[in-house]
This record gives structure tokens, sequence and C-alpha cells, in this order.
């Protein structure tokens, strides 16, 4: 083959024991790179299914893992970039790319010969009793005849069109939102208006209007500036014009019109969905979503959701009736709506508990909060995180990012970069995204490395960059998925860190690590007022414990009625594999029918309901456009796991911290998918998990 020279950027992103380096990519040299591994890649296919090929690991599976990983190491890495750092040239190669990238993994996943090659490694001597690579080829060969290999043979194109379609459309769904909640923003030039608002958000709205060249003030639709605003805002009708703007993003009543309605996306996604499904052999692509999952049957999960919505619907009524209340009388709303809802609930807050968020916000400095968590991880686990050396730190995609090094035992186990602050090129949200997965590769052992992206406010001027409680959880909790990525001890790439851990287990690291930032130990050992240096006062903590639990039945009844929707959707619809996708009518009605199924749910679920234009399911991104299609449950699932598997340390105390941490360690983090989640989780617990403890921490087990 004429393999064109590999750049060096490219050799320096893709490197085994150095971290990889993000400087050098450009749209360029990735796109010539990915053509390059996807032809290597088949040939090396090509030649760990020849007829001559030994029926083993190290022939077949080893060769394979290397070429591919080159291939998804460097895709990933445009994801990313695109994600990070939007530009219409990395949209153009992420767009321009698509369709080979996706024909090739769905040509790899439907290749027969491969299929047939793997039934006689799974019996090979190198893999018989060695449980990660036994797991590993279990997976594989299930996830053959989910991706269509025993499909025949003219069903095969069509299920590879449809699977490079549905990817086109999450991406369109992505692009659409990002484009309509950037084509709105409001612009105040009288500060009155901002009445309430913290002094950050004030003065990042004026750096918004100086760097658009306005006069004023201006407030966008990104989670720091909507967030708060809603919540502060004493101007009532700015609430209610943010909004509604934020409402009907990427609807047909849009702001800015309806050229960036994501209902006929949304429709055509399901019905393709549904149509895979159906040739798959299931009966909905609920249960095609739950054959890899920990959780049995599309109906034990709406039963679990069901369950918890019982449990949780007393106390969210009686949230509800005391926030119409306190609005009625304290604030002069006798109408609440959900524009008030959260500045309300903030007064309320305060009123009973008599602080605010921007106060405690005061005490979590950045540098001292990242501190604090690398102090616990080290006492929990026995690992030190460091600045990586000035040479590496130079491997960033943007100023605003730092790399970390991991060691245990002063040998270095994996990196860390962190990407904290939203800018207007970045998707919104929180999450952590492997860049390079821990393997013996040839007799190199391959570290592994996470990617932290957040949103958080970037510092303005002088201030320096404060937390809100909440934006602390969110750190813990994506650093629990940096945890469970980097402290494997799993020799192969396709079950280490969180590769082949199930859907709705994947969140018991993250939503684990969230229940450190109630302690109080903890929280002093990471916070210093902006001022005056102080660590968080006590009485302060004791407020913030006791409104914990503020308004958790109706936030758990919230989180049900995303996690029912999205189950229901996908289970009640399978007739749908039936609509004729080319008739635009048709697909848009089926976008209607799914917020028809929204607004059923949220009359059996919500006790407040959402205004008529109220367009959620078109920007609820996770469904249509990440991995959580029929499994938004996972995160309530989780909750569960990861309540439970914290009450082991409560039982013992901190003292005892490092001894059950150890367990936790050893037991869940250093696993990976090398085993299934239900025999890790029993394994660290000594049983199967009991929903008791989610009830508790939540202030909900009376209700039960
Ligand atoms: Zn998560």
């Amino acid at each position: 083959m004429n393999a064109p020279v590999l750049r060096p950027e490219i050799a320096a992103l893709l490197a085994v024991e150095q971290p990889p380096r993000y400087d050098g990519l450009t749209p360029e040299n990735c796109g010539t790179a990915i053509d390059h591994f996807m032809a290597a890649a088949r040939q090396t296919l090509e030649q760990v299914v020849a007829a001559d090929t030994p029926n083993t690991w190290a022939a077949v599976m080893a060769p394979l893992t290397s070429a591919t990983e080159q291939l998804s190491r460097t895709w990933s890495a445009v994801h990313h970039l695109n994600g990070v750092m939007d530009s219409p040239e990395w949209r153009d190669l992420t767009n321009g790319k698509l369709e080979a990238v996706t024909t090739f993994w769905s040509d790899l996943a439907q290749d027969e010969r491969l299929f047939a090659k793997m039934k006689q490694v799974a019996k090979s001597a190198d893999v018989v009793g060695h449980a990660a690579r036994e797991q590993a080829l279990a997976h594989a060969l299930r996830d053959f005849k989910l991706g269509g290999a025993e499909l025949p043979a003219d069903q095969k194109p069509v299920f590879a069109k449809q699977s490079t379609r549905l990817a086109q459309l999450s991406q369109k769904f992505s692009e659409q939102l990002l484009d309509s909640t950037n084509a709105s923003v409001v612009t105040l030039s009288d500060e009155s208006r901002l009445d309430g608002l913290p002094e950050h958000v004030v003065a990042a709205a004026k750096a918004e209007a100086d760097k658009r060249g306005v006069a004023g003030y201006v407030l966008t639709l990104q989670q720091p500036s909507l967030v708060p605003t809603l919540q502060f805002a004493r101007d009532r009708a700015l609430r209610e014009e943010l909004y509604g703007l934020q409402a009907r993003r990427a609807s047909e009543l849009a702001a800015e019109g309806p050229g960036h309605d994501n209902t006929p996306v949304m429709g055509e996604i399901l019905a393709l969905r549904q149509r895979q499904a159906r040739l798959l052999g299931f009966g909905s692509s609920a249960e095609l979503s739950l054959a890899s999952k920990m959780a049995d049957s599309p109906q034990q999960v709406i039963d679990f959701l069901k369950d918890l919505a019982r449990r949780a619907r007393p106390s969210a009524e009686q949230d509800l009736a005391e926030l119409r209340a306190f609005a009625a009388k304290e604030l002069g709303i006798a109408d609440l709506q959900p524009w008030d809802v959260s500045y309300a609930s903030e007064q309320l807050r305060q009123a009973r508990y008599n602080f605010s968020e921007d106060e405690v916000r005061q005490y979590f400095q950045l540098p001292n909060v990242l501190n604090g968590l690398f102090g616990l991880v080290k006492r929990l686990f026995g690992v030190q995180i460091q600045p990586a050396s000035q040479q590496a730190q130079s491997a960033i995609w943007h100023p605003d990012v730092q790399l970390f090094a991991v060691y245990r035992d002063s040998r270095c186990i994996g990196h860390l970069f962190l990407d904290l602050y939203a800018r207007s090129t970045k998707r919104g949200g929180a999450w952590m995204d492997d860049s390079r997965g821990r393997r013996i590769n040839g007799q190199q052992l391959q570290t592994p490395v996470a990617l932290l992206t957040c949103n958080f406010a970037a510092p303005t001027g002088e201030n320096p960059t404060t937390l809100s409680h909440d934006d602390v959880i969110t750190l813990f909790h994506e650093f629990g998925h940096g945890l469970h990525h980097l402290l494997t001890e799993v020799d192969e790439l396709e079950v280490s860190g969180i590769n082949g851990v199930e859907w709705d287990a994947v969140e018991l690291p993250s939503q684990f690590m969230e229940n450190f930032c109630w302690e109080w130990s903890n929280l002093q050992a990471m916070t210093a007022h902006t001022k005056t240096g102080k660590s968080l006062p006590r009485a302060l903590f004791d407020k913030m414990v006791a409104a914990r639990n503020f308004q958790s039945g109706l936030f758990m009844l919230r989180q049900i009625e995303f996690s029912l929707f999205d189950i229901l959707i996908h289970q009640t619809t399978a007739d749908l594999a039936d609509l004729n996708t080319e008739d635009t009518d048709a697909v848009l009605a089926a976008g209607q029918r799914i917020m028809q199924i929204l607004n059923a749910v949220r009359d059996e679920v919500a006790v407040l309901k959402p205004p008529a234009f109220n367009r959620f399911a078109q920007s609820f991104s996770h469904i249509f456009a990440g991995g959580y299609a029929a499994g938004y449950y996972s995160y309530k699932w989780a909750e569960v796991l990861s309540a439970d598997a914290y009450a082991a340390f409560e039982e013992v105390g901190e003292q005892a911290y490092d001894q059950v941490g150890a367990r936790f360690l050893a037991e869940i983090l250093s696993r990976g998918g090398s085993r299934p989640a239900m025999a890790s989780f029993k394994a660290f617990r000594g049983r199967e998990p009991s929903i008791e403890p989610l009830l508790r921490h939540n202030g909900l087990a009376q209700a039960a």
C-alpha cells in the first residue's frame, strides 16, 4: 500500500507512554490520518481473517485492536475538538468523514469472516480462562449480532445505510441546537434590569457585550448566563423572556425562526431506530437498547421508575404547595409560572435556610477545590495527581486547558486533561471522554488518558474562578468517570476502564463521588473565601446540609419524567419502523408524536406542567445526539448502586475510608468491563443493591 508518511503531529497524538499532544492537530492532518488509518485497518482485517492466520488472541484480536485503535483515537480527537473548539473547518471535517468512518465500523461489525474467526478465537488457549479476554469476546460476539452480522445478505446494506443516516441525524441535532442556542441573546442597556444577579454574572454580561462591540449587557442562553439569571433576576419579564427563548430552542417556535427545528430530525431518528430494532428481531428499540445493559427488560425499567415516582410524589406535591404559598405571600407572585420556579425557589431557600448560593460560591475557588479533590482521591485510593511537566503542558488545544499526571507508588499510571470554562465554541454541559485506554500494547503498557470538560464561568478580570456547590458536585461527578477510566488494571483495551461497562452501571463511580461534596472535613479542606481566605464556616455548612433535600421530591420527579419519556418513546413506537422516511410530512408527524408522548408523561408525573410552548425534547441531546437512547433511566438506576456503595463508607466511618476505598478500587473501579457490573457490585457489597440508601439520602425514606 502506498501509505502516506504519518505526520509527526498525528504520531504525537497517538503516543503510547507520553501523554497525547493536541496542539499540532489540524482538520487537514487529521483528515489525512483518518483516511490512512481506515485503509490500514482494512488491510489488517484482511490479514487477521485469512484462513492461515491462527485462531488466537495474539494473531487476531491484538493486531486488529492496534489497527482500529489508531483510527478511533484520531476520530475521537476530531470529535472532541469539534465539541470544544467548534469551527466551520472542524465541522466540515466531521461531516465530511462521518459517512466513511461510520461505514468502516459498520462494515467491521458486519464482517462475517471476522465474526466466524472470533467464534474460533473464543475457544483459543490464550483466551479460555483469561477472564478479561473471555468477556471482551463475549461482548464482541453479542455486538456482532446487534450490529447485524446475522442479517440476510440483502438486508445488510440497508442496515448499514440506516446507521450512517442515524449518525448524520445526531450530528444535525447537535448543530441545530448549538446554532439555535447561539442565535438568541438578550441585550440590556438598563443595568437595573439585572437587579439581583450575582456580580460575576453581571461582569460576564458586560464582557459579552464588549466582545460583541455593543453597549450595555448581553445575556446568552449558555448555562453560566441562563441559569443564574433564572435563579436570581428580580425582573420577572426578563426571566420570562430568557425562559421562553431557551424553552423554544431548536423548534418550530424558536426566536430566530423554524430554520433549526429538530422536530423532523427526532421523528426520523426514532423511525430508523425502530426499523433497525425490527430487523434485528427485537420488539422495540428499547428492547434492543437493553440487550447490552444491566436491566433485564423495558417493563422492569418502567416499573422501577414508576415505583420511584410513587415514593417521591407526596414529597414533590408538598414542595410545590410550599413554593406557591411562599411566592404568593412573600414575592407577590399569585400565579407561579415555570420562569418563576428557579427564582422563587432560591428566595424560599434563602428565607428558610438563610444563605444564598452566591455566598457559598465565594468559598469555592477552583484551585482549592481541585486540591481538595486530589487530596480526597489520594486518601481513598492511594493515588497522587500532579501537574504534568512543562513540556507536556504545551500539548493542549486551548490556553485554558490544564494537564495532570496520575501516580501510584511513584509510577505514572495515566494523564488527565481539564478544560473547565465555558466558551461559545464549546458544546454545553459537562462530560468525560477517553483519549486513550489502558492496554498492554506489544511489550509496552499503554496508560489511560482522560479528557474532562465542564462549562464553568471563566474568570473575569481580577476575580478568581469560583464555583457554585452544584458546580463542585458536577466536577466530582465527571472526575468519578475519570477515575473509572484512569484507575483500571485491566490489560485488554476492549474491557479496560469504562470500556465494556454496561450503560446503566457507568454512572456508579461518578454519582458515588458526588457524596463527598457533602462531607464536612472534606469541604473544610477545599474551601477558602475569596476575600478572607477562611474555610467554609460550620454554620453555613449546616444550612447547606439542611437545604440539601430542599425540593428533592420535585427534583426526583423531574429526572423520572425525562427517564420515563425516553424509555416510552423507544418502547411504544415500534410501528414507526414502517414510516416512509422520505415523506417529510410523515417524518414531521413522527416528531410531533414524540411531543405527545412527552405531554402524556408530564400529565402523569409532573406536578407543575410546563407551558404548551415548551419544546424540551428538541434540546434533549442525551437521547437524540448522545448515547443515552432508552438509557436515560441509567442515572437513577446507577444512583441506587452509588448510594448503596457510599453507604458502605458511612457504615465504617471516615477513619476506615482507606480500607473500604481499597475494596471499592479492587472490586469496582479497577475491574472495568471485565466482568458484569452486578458481579462487581456484589463482590464489593457482599449482596445485591438496595434502594433504601438512595431514598434515605434524598430524605424520601418516610414516603415509602
Ligand atoms: Zn455521568
